[in-house]
This record gives C-alpha cells, sequence and structure tokens, in this order.
C-alpha cells in the first residue's frame, strides 16, 4: 500500500524520507508544496528532480479526502463534507469574522462520549480520523479560500470543536496540530489554535507536554450531579479533578486563561444561582466563559435558554469581573452551528464497544 503522506508532520515525514534514502530537506519541500501550494500530485511539485517524482509516484500518495458537498450560508458561513469512507462523512466549517477567520474541524466519525445536549453525540461512535483526514480538512478549506491579495492567510485561527472529541483521539491530533503549527505547513501560531475537550483528564496533561495550544474545556454545569447528567464523562473525571488539570494545563499553555464553555439550556444550568456556583467552582482557574445559547436538533428534548437567562447569567459572571463572550449563532440556515455537525454516521453500533474500551484505556 502506499505511504499517506498527509499523515506525516515534518519529523515523521523527514524520517520516512531518510528511509528512502532522501535528505531531510526533500522533507520540507514536499511538506510545502502539500499544506501551501495544496499540491496532491507530485507531479506539481516542480522543484523536485523527475527521478525523486517517480519514486514517489510509485511509493507515496497525497491522499486528500474526497470532497462530498460544499455549501456556503448567507452570512459567508461555509461548510464541507469529506468522505470518510464506507458512507461516511465529517464536516468542517469556515465562520468569517472581521479580525480573523476560522475554522472549525472534526476529530472523528460520530463521538462516543454521549453528551446528552449534542447531535454528534446522539448520533454514536464510528471510528477516529486519520491524521491524513484531520489536516485534509485544513487542506480542503485553504484550497477554496486560499490566501488574500495581501498574501494574508484567510484561516488565521483552527479550533477542534468540530464531531468528537479530540483528546480520545490523541496521537493524530497532536500530529495534525504539529502540521498545522509548523512552517513549513501552515504556520499557525499556538494561541491561534484551540483544541477543545469535553474534559479528559489524563489526556489534557499529555497535551500540555506534547503540544501546548490554546484550550477550550466543556464545562457547561456548575455541579457535578448537573454535569454527571449532561456530560457524562464527568463522572469519571469530576469537576474537582477538572479544575485542577486545567491549572496544571495553564502552566504550559501558550495563553494564560482558559476558555469555559457553557452550553445554555433552558431550566437545566441558566439559574442565577448556577452563575454564582459557578464563580465559586472556578476561583482557582484564570479562564475567560464563552456561553453558548443551544442549538436545538431533532428530538433533542432540550429548549435554549431564553435571552433574558442568558443576559442574566452573562451579568452575574461579568459582575463578578469575569470576560464573558456569548457565541452568535453563524450558518444556521445551513445547519452549521456548534453541536448541530451531523455529517454522516454509519455503523454506530460499535459505540458501546469503543466506550467500555476508552474506560478500560484510562
Ligand atoms: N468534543 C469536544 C469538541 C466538540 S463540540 C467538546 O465537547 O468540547 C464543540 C462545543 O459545542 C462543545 O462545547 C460542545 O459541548 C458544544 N455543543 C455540543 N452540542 C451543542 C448544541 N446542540 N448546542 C450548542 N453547543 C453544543
Ligand atoms: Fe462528543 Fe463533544 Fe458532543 Fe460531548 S459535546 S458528545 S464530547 S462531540
Amino acid at each position: 500500500m502506499k505511504a499517506n503522506l498527509l499523515n506525516y508532520d515534518l519529523s515523521g515525514l523527514t524520517q520516512h524520507f531518510a528511509e528512502m534514502g532522501e535528505k531531510p530537506f526533500r522533507a520540507k519541500q514536499v511538506m510545502r508544496w502539500m499544506h501551501q501550494a495544496g499540491a496532491s500530485d507530485f507531479d506539481e511539485m516542480t522543484d523536485l528532480a523527475k527521478s525523486l517524482r517517480a519514486k514517489l509516484q510509485d511509493k507515496a500518495e497525497v491522499g486528500v479526502p474526497a470532497l462530498m458537498a460544499a455549501q456556503e450560508s448567507r452570512d459567508g458561513t461555509r461548510k464541507w463534507l469529506l468522505d470518510v469512507g464506507t458512507g461516511n462523512g465529517v464536516e468542517t466549517v469556515f465562520i468569517p469574522e472581521a479580525e480573523r477567520g476560522t475554522l472549525c474541524i472534526s476529530s472523528q466519525v460520530g463521538c462516543a462520549l454521549e453528551c446528552t445536549f449534542c447531535s454528534t453525540g446522539r448520533q454514536g461512535f464510528n471510528r477516529n480520523l486519520s491524521a491524513a483526514e484531520i489536516i485534509g480538512q485544513l487542506w480542503w478549506a485553504n484550497k477554496a479560500m486560499g490566501v488574500t491579495p495581501k498574501n494574508e492567510r484567510v484561516i488565521s485561527n483552527v479550533v477542534m470543536m468540530g464531531m468528537g472529541e479530540p483528546l480520545a483521539n490523541f496521537d493524530n491530533v497532536v500530529t495534525a496540530l504539529s502540521i498545522m503549527l509548523d512552517d513549513h505547513g501552515y504556520g499557525l501560531s499556538r494561541r491561534r489554535v484551540t483544541v477543545s475537550t469535553s474534559g479528559m483528564v489524563p489526556q489534557m496533561d499529555r497535551l500540555k507536554e506534547a503540544m501546548p495550544v490554546a484550550l477550550a474545556v466543556s464545562l457547561h454545569a456548575s455541579n457535578d450531579a448537573v454535569r454527571d447528567e449532561i456530560v457524562p464523562l464527568n463522572k469519571k473525571y469530576p469537576l474537582k479533578e477538572l479544575m485542577a488539570a486545567c491549572q496544571r494545563y495553564l502552566v504550559k499553555a501558550p495563553r494564560d486563561f482558559v476558555t469555559f464553555e457553557y452550553v445554555m439550556l433552558d431550566g437545566i444550568n441558566d439559574k442565577p444561582q448556577h452563575a454564582k456556583e459557578l464563580i465559586e467552582l472556578v476561583k482557582d482557574v484564570p479562564c475567560k466563559f464563552n456561553l453558548i445559547p443551544f442549538n436545538p436538533f431533532p428530538n433533542s428534548g432540550y429548549d435554549r435558554s431564553s435571552n433574558d437567562a442568558i443576559r442574566v447569567f452573562k451579568e452575574i459572571l461579568q459582575e463578578a469581573g469575569f470576560v464573558v463572550t456569548v457565541r452568535k449563532t453563524r450558518g444556521d440556515d445551513i445547519d452549521a452551528a456548534c453541536g448541530q455537525l451531523a455529517g454522516q454516521v454509519q455503523d454506530k453500533t460499535r459505540r458501546q464497544q469503543k466506550w467500555q474500551q476508552l474506560l478500560v484505556q484510562q
């Protein structure tokens, strides 16, 4: 089988080239062709000797996932559905803003963690994405949008907030992050690449050593009773442990705060008493809050908090000195909002099995 070169970060590619008897600078050249020029055919890599191109054609490929669909919202949000085999598709969303362009990418086909308010979680789990399938999302979006006339990249930020729990697919995610940050890859700043986790404590510790990028934690509740209900992983890593892991992460993090995401669910976690409890909970963790009005999906069983409830909640946090943003819903008309990424997940039967495996591993 041909090696897919999109699965390697620079150190992996250098090693792979060494095994083929090629010099390290060739790996850098090929990285730049693949990720900066968007090349997927070795014949496009014109500064490589013909003999090397022929060798690569024989032994390797730039295996980009196939594009199944592309959509653009009235507000400029764009969404791509990529084919990841056997009828499965994953979604990637681009959100343009005045000062930045953020790409939201997926890490798994489905998700095993079963947060009750999340459409991806409801669909079950199929498998981890390979590093090539993760970075392939950036490859496609970059290909579609490229650079501005001023030679600035349209994508300035990446958030791993699409389908899946990134830290449950640790190695592939770290490889993809390494390509994002590499000057021969996408050259993104560590501060502008964010991993969002539902709170996998041991993997948060590993990430801070392996690839400390900005961290967002899906908190969603101010006490264990509520969090146990809506984020079942909390039963394994309760809030006290999660707060301690956030503190440890900050020692190495590129930013001096953690972002806490908090989905606003009517009547569940959105009362003033919850906001007050939250202030107490996070008192030792430098943080910002990002309140996410719940995005409904069919048969979710939840309602979005009222605008009034969100405003009051926000004000209580702000009065206590926190920076709070309320996430705007973008791409409504193309179902591109948080938690609405459905993709196509076949063969969900493996969820139960995978979930058990996950618990055993840690
Ligand atoms: N698995 C990771 C990252 C993907 S989800 C995590 O859970 O952090 C990105 C964010 O969207 C998370 O904070 C998630 O809890 C939130 N989310 C999921 N479903 C949602 C919904 N229906 N409405 C609003 N936010 C949702
Ligand atoms: Fe998985 Fe995140 Fe959805 Fe929870 S919120 S089910 S961890 S994708």
